[in-house]
């Protein structure tokens, strides 16, 4: 049932969720999704063999891979990114397989969990914050990087709602373009290239 909220400010945090409902706000971003596996328990000291810091590693292509142990001794891999949209796509296999390029030694084990999701990224992988109307803000486009960035934005948009915007603008001035392509072209322009940068990746 609709219904109607009254509000003296408002804060639009949807990601990619809120598409054409804030068209504004929807060039600016494109859905990316994003897949990560966890291995089987390998025990602490196959885990450590894996990467013997405990580091979060990722590695420096532009179609990135990350991956880490986790407290239970598990290793995390995520990275494979589908950018074409086709549903078909099966995304547990593909991250297995991007995982045991890296790591070989870990054929024999199982993968518990999988899963994924959209991120919201931006041309230039900057977070996109703003208004719309002097009441109005935004935050969006955090690119991947939200688990830390979310929790300061929400601080930054509280200061500047009530009254002290001096951080909130630092980001706020960032500029940022639309996609190339307007929302029917969008995609089609992004996989090709990403097809550029996977190539370039590649040699
Ligand atoms: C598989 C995967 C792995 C990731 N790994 C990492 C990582 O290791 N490190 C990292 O920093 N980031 C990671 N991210 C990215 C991170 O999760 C996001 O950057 C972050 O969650 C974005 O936060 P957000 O608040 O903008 O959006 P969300 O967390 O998606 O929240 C948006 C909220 O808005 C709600 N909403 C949308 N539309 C409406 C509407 N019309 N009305 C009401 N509510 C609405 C949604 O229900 C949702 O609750 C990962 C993402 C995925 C998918």
């Amino acid at each position: 049932m609709p219904g109607e909220v009254r509000a003296r400010y408002l804060a639009l945090c949807g990601n990619v969720y809120l598409g054409a409902t804030v068209p504004a706000l929807a060039s600016r971003i494109m859905a990316v999704a994003t897949y990560i596996v966890a291995t089987e328990p390998l025990g602490a000291e196959r885990a450590r063999r894996l990467i013997a810091n405990n580091a979060a590693v990722s590695d420096m292509n532009w179609v990135l891979d990350y991956f880490r142990r986790s407290a239970d001794h598990r290793l995390l891999f995520g990275g494979r990114v589908n950018y074409s949209g086709f549903s078909s796509f099966d995304a547990p296999s593909a991250t297995r397989a991007r995982m045991l390029a890296v790591f070989p030694q870990l054929k024999d084990v199982r993968i518990d969990y999988a899963w994924g999701g959209d991120v919201d990224i931006t041309l230039n992988r900057a977070p996109h914050f703003g208004r719309l109307a002097p009441n109005i803000y935004f935050l969006q486009g955090f690119s991947g990087h939200g688990i830390a960035l979310t929790g300061i934005a929400g601080k930054l948009v509280a200061e500047a709602i009530a009254g002290i915007a001096a951080r909130f603008d630092v980001f706020a001035r960032i500029a940022h373009r639309s996609f190339p392509g307007g929302a029917a072209l969008r995609r089609p322009a992004l996989v090709l290239a990403m097809l550029y940068y996977r190539l370039r990746d590649l040699l």
